[in-house]
C-alpha cells in the first residue's frame, strides 16, 4: 500500500506538487526524538538531562590539538576518502591491541562523520528490501529508521530484568526468545555495548552466546560500542569482535565525540574486516566522500596523545571513566534521596529512572505514561528527560514508568539536576 504524505500546492500556480512529494521511503520517519525533546527542553528552559551531551568545556590537550592543526595546510584541504591516514593510523595503534590482532589502518578502517553514519554506511550496505535485523531492545532510535529506510524488517528481542531490575546487568536477553528471532531471512544483528539507554555492559559470556547464535545462522554484527570510553572503573568492556572467529562477520562503531566527550565533533569510525569495510565506503564515498580533514587531524593528534598516556593518571581516557562515574553518583543520590529508584548503570552518559513513586496519574488510552511524565517534569518542574518507551518498537510494556536522564553533565548541571530531583515530590 502506497504511503501518503500531506498534499501541497504552488502558492504561485495553485498546482499540486504531488511530483514533489518524497519517496515512499522516508514517508511515516518525518519525526525526530532529539528533535522534539531538545525543543521541548528550550521550550520551557528546563535543565537539560535529556539528550546525551556532556555540557562541560574541552580539556586543554584538545584546544591545543586545534590550535596546532590550524597551522597544517593539508588540514584544510580534501583528504583521502576512507580516512585521514594520520587517524587511521592512530586508531589502529590505538584498537590493535584491544582487538587482539593487527588493524590494517588502510583497509580495515573507515572514518566517518559521526557514529551515526558509520551505522547508516553499514545497515544500509547490507540491508536489502525483505531482509530481516535483529534488534535488542530498548534500542538507539536510529537503528530501526535506518533499517526501515532498506526496506528491511527490524525484528525486536527484549533486554528483560531478571533478578533485581535495579541492577543495569540483570537487564538480559532471553536465550530462547534470541534464537527464536533467528530465521533464514536474518541478515544482521545489531548490538550495543555499553548500553544506550539501560548502562549494561554486555558480559563476556553474553558477547559469546551473541556471536556463536549469529555464526550458527550466519548472520552479519554491527557492534555499537560508541560509550567503549566511558566504562566505570572496575567494569570491564568486552568487544564482541574479539570472540572467537566473530571478527570475519563484525563491524564495530566507535565515536570521537564520545571517546573525548564533545559530541559536536561528528566524527565516527567503523572497524573490522576488508570485505566489509569496503562495503561501507561504498556508501560513504558517494554519500559524504569523506569526514571534514581538519577534525581529523584534531582527533588523530589526540588518539596519539591517548597511545602515549596510556595507563598514565593524566590520560583522558583514565579519567573519562571516573567522571562518568561521580556524574552519575550525583544523579543516583538525589534520586535516592527522593524515594525513586534508579537502574544502576555500569558505563555510558545514561540512568534509568523509575518515576512510580511520584505518583502521577495520567489517562495513557491514547499517549505512554513515560512520554507524558517527560513532558509534566519538563514543564512543571524544569526537569528535561527522554521517555525510556522511545527505544521500543514492540515490548514498550518494559518500559513501564522508566524515564532515561543524562548524567554526563557540568558540575553545575548536575547541581541544579539533582536539586530540582531532590524536591521533586515536595
Ligand atoms: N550510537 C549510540 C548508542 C548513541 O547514543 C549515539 C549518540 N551520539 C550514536 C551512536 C551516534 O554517535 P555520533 O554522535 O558519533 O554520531
Ligand atoms: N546519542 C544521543 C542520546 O542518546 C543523542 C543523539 C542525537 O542527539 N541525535 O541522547
Amino acid at each position: 500500500m502506497l504511503k501518503t504524505a500531506a498534499k501541497q500546492f504552488c502558492l504561485y500556480s495553485g498546482r499540486c506538487l504531488a511530483s514533489l512529494s518524497p519517496a515512499q521511503r522516508i514517508i511515516g520517519h518525518e519525526k525526530n526524538l532529539w528533535v522534539e525533546y531538545s525543543a521541548l527542553a528550550i521550550r520551557h528552559q528546563a535543565v537539560n538531562l535529556g539528550q546525551g551531551f556532556p555540557d562541560f568545556p574541552p580539556p586543554q590537550f584538545l584546544k591545543d590539538a586545534w590550535s596546532e592543526a590550524v597551522d597544517i595546510p593539508s588540514a584544510h584541504w580534501y583528504t583521502r576518502g576512507q580516512g585521514y591516514p594520520r587517524l587511521v593510523t592512530a586508531l589502529s595503534d590505538l584498537y590493535s591491541p584491544e582487538f587482539g590482532r593487527t588493524i590494517n589502518p588502510m583497509s580495515e578502517i573507515m572514518t566517518s562523520v559521526g557514529a551515526y553514519e558509520s551505522l547508516y554506511a553499514a545497515l544500509t550496505a547490507f540491508t536489502d528490501p525483505g531482509d530481516e535485523v535483529i534488534l535488542i531492545e530498548p534500542h538507539f532510535d536510529s537503528y530501526s529508521v535506518v533499517v526501515e529506510v532498506c526496506g528491511g524488517k527490524p525484528v525486536y528481542v527484549p533486554l528483560k530484568p531478571e533478578g533485581d531490575p535495579r541492577n543495569a546487568n540483570n537487564w538480559v536477553l532471553d536465550k530462547a526468545e534470541f534464537e527464536g528471532a533467528f530465521n533464514s531471512k536474518t541478515k544482521l544483528l545489531m548490538v550495543n555495548t555499553p548500553h544506550n539507554p539501560i548502562g549494561k555492559l554486555f558480559s563476556a559470556e553474553e558477547m559469546e552466546f551473541i556471536a556463536r547464535t549469529c555464526e550458527k545462522h550466519n548472520v552479519l554484527i554491527i557492534s555499537d560500542e560508541v560509550y567503549e570510553r566511558c566504562v566505570f572503573p572496575g567494569h570491564v568492556h568486552h568487544r564482541i569482535a574479539t570472540v572467537p572467529g566473530a571478527w570475519d562477520r563484525t563491524i564495530t562503531v566507535g565515536s570521537a565525540g564520545k571517546s573525548f566527550s564533545m559530541t559536536g565533533y561528528k566524527l565516527g569510525w567503523a572497524i573490522g574486516p576488508q570485505e566489509l569495510i569496503s562495503k561501507l565506503q561504498t556508501v560513504h564515498q558517494t554519500a559524504v566522500y569523506s569526514a571534514p580533514t581538519i577534525l581529523q587531524e584534531v582527533i588523530a593528534r589526540c588518539v596519539e596523545r591517548e597511545i602515549q598516556m596510556k595507563g598514565h593518571g593524566d590520560a583522558y581516557h583514565t579519567q573519562l571513566p571516573q567522571i562518568m562515574k561521580d556524574g552519575c553518583s550525583q544523579i543516583m543520590a538525589a534520586c535516592q534521596d527522593a524515594g525513586l529508584d534508579v537502574v544502576e548503570p555500569f558505563g555510558g552518559y545514561f540512568i534509568l529512572v523509575d518515576t512510580s513513586p511520584l505518583g502521577l496519574e495520567f489517562d495513557t488510552s491514547q499517549v505512554e505514561y513515560d512520554i507524558q511524565c517527560v513532558h509534566w517534569l519538563t514543564e512543571h518542574k524544569k526537569l528535561a528527560g527522554i521517555p525510556l518507551s522511545l527505544f521500543f518498537g514492540k515490548n514498550k510494556h518494559i518500559s513501564e514508568k522508566y524515564i532515561r536522564l543524562c548524567f554526563a553533565k557540568s558540575e553545575g548541571t548536575l547541581k541544579t539536576g539533582g536539586d530540582i530531583i531532590r524536591d521533586i515530590t515536595k
